[in-house]
């Protein structure tokens, strides 16, 4: 069997779906073959790392706009399709999983810290600058 591909290994390390017959069979290999049981084994200590990664993590808060772009990203499909990448060289696999995986934690980071900031602006504890100016704005055009 040709080694377990960089996404499979990555599945793995995530263990979010059922296991597959297909998962199954990567596992035996994974464990006779030494380069893919220390890519799993590196992705599934990223993966914990990732999980336990909190938002106070990051050296400062980003501004808004850094997250409403990454909404906009998350939510829509790319406005123009990309010509297919080369097949990255094997010693790129673990860097590609890695950078895909660190995207994911940011993802995760920045959907929690949306979630949280919802919640305190349905408290009326955050006051978003720009509905501020909208409501001075109108406030001022009604005089
Ligand atoms: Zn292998």
């Amino acid at each position: 069997m040709a080694h377990v591909e960089s996404a499979h290994l990555v599945e793995l390390a995530l263990r979010n779906a059922t296991p597959t017959d297909a998962d199954a069979e990567a596992l035996r290999h994974v464990e006779q073959c030494d380069r893919c049981r220390d890519e799993l084994r590196m992705l599934t200590r990223v993966v914990a790392a990732a999980r336990t990664a909190q938002l106070v993590d990051l050296p400062t808060a980003p501004p808004d706009r850094v997250w409403q772009r990454i909404s906009r990203d998350v939510s829509g499909p790319p406005a123009t399709p990309r010509p297919p990448a080369p097949a990255p060289a094997p010693g790129r696999r673990v860097l590609l999983a890695l950078l895909a995986l660190a995207a994911a934690a940011g993802i995760a980071v920045a959907h929690r810290h949306l979630h949280e900031r919802a919640k305190r602006v349905q408290r009326g504890v955050v006051r978003q600058g720009r509905i501020a100016r909208f409501e001075v704005l109108h406030t001022a055009g009604d005089e």
